[in-house]
């Protein structure tokens, strides 16, 4: 049976109408121009099962009357992309490279068990400068937009096999999300909804290198995980790599956190430790690190340097990384060292750089 929106919802939807592509339409406005959820919910269920999914609108799909398809046709369109290319790793992960409007992104698919990742892009590039990460050195081209984003979760969950179907996703590809967030929350909205794609709050991460004004807001306002990426333990050893920790020191990132625990919001804050030998690998390292996650229930997660052409870092021997785990854990502090995944096809984190084989 169709269900009619409430007026209330008229103006909004109007306005979206106008100015979405078809991956960012709200489910509210997709049902104003279609004139039901039932339809809008088949016009869902069409896009996130088409194989390949398509560039543009067909002339019908079926459930949807004519006349509200065209309205649709209309109103908006599938966002402007082609596939560039298309990696695969030994061991399953998967990299994309599209071109959306001019602007050339990667995304990633990581497989496993019933609960497969892809990393998404929010920026073609980056404007930040981490010493450590290859997007950095491709420089700055445009922010996404919402629809982009969604578009690349649907073309890596549209091939990804049965058995490990993309039920998670990060944003944690190229680009700094708090440099969009705008974008980046309107992406996760269209993520969460339901009939498809329903991603699940749990199961979204939303990464930032600590940019504190849209760490906070995005506390405030955001639906998702938290993973901060903090690489340092002293504020004179982050700045050496993160630039923009002069703005934004270590204590006022971890306070923004420890806030939004006090708030008992329930989300998980992930710290992400990229280590580098003789950098940042220490015991008095890890001990610092401990101290400063004092009552905060974060997740570490250690990350052994993924190496890139042109870059001097190197990871530490595999011996060193156990050593800072077995520190962190002992300091009461959950800790798991993340495998790196595609390396070879440089689709590990800080890898992205728009290079292809
Ligand atoms: S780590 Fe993130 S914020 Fe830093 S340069 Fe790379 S993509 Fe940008």
């Amino acid at each position: 049976m169709d269900h009619d929106y409430p007026r209330s919802r008229a103006s909004q939807a109007r306005q979206a109408m106008t100015t979405l592509s078809l991956t960012d339409l709200p489910l509210a406005a997709l049902g104003e121009i279609l004139g039901s959820r039932t339809r809008a919910h088949a016009v869902r269920r069409w896009l996130y099962s088409c194989i390949p999914v398509p560039t543009y609108l067909p002339d019908r799909i079926d459930g949807v009357a004519a006349a509200g398809w065209e309205r649709l046709r209309a109103a908006t369109a599938l966002p402007q992309w082609r596939l560039l290319g298309r990696q695969l790793a030994v061991d399953g992960t998967v990299k994309y490279s599209m071109d959306v409007a001019g602007a050339t992104i990667e995304t990633v698919f990581i497989p496993a068990a019933a609960r497969s990742t892809v990393c998404v892009s929010s920026q073609s590039g980056c404007s930040r400068s981490c010493g450590f990460c290859a997007t950095a050195t491709v420089g700055f081209h445009r922010q996404l937009k919402a629809g982009e984003m969604v578009l690349q979760y649907l073309v890596a969950q549209s091939e990804a096999p049965a058995h490990v179907p993309a039920r998670n996703v990060v944003f944690m590809g190229m680009g700094e999300p708090m440099d969009n967030l705008d974008e980046v929350m309107s992406a996760v909205d269209r993520l969460l909804e339901p009939p498809l794609p329903r991603v699940g709050a749990g199961h979204i991460t939303v990464s930032t290198a600590g940019v504190l004004p849209g760490i906070k807001r995005f506390l405030r306002e955001g639906r998702g995980h938290l993973a901060l990426s903090l690489n340092a333990t002293t504020d004179a050893a982050r700045e050496a790599l993160m630039p923009h920790n002069r703005n934004w020191p270590i204590g006022d990132l971890l306070e923004a956190l420890r806030e939004d625990q006090r708030r008992g919001s329930g989300r998980y804050y992930f710290v992400e430790y990229v280590l580098w030998e003789g950098v940042n690998d220490s015991e008095a390292d890890a001990r610092r690190l401990v101290t400063l996650l004092d009552g905060l229930d974060a997740h570490v997660n250690l990350i052994p340097h993924n190496p890139f052409e042109g870059n001097p870092l190197r990871p530490p021997p595999p011996s060193v990384v156990s050593r800072f785990q077995a520190v962190v854990h002992s300091g009461g502090v959950r800790c798991l060292i993340r495998q790196p995944r595609g390396q070879e096809i440089a689709a590990a984190c800080g890898q992205l750089a728009l290079r292809r084989a």
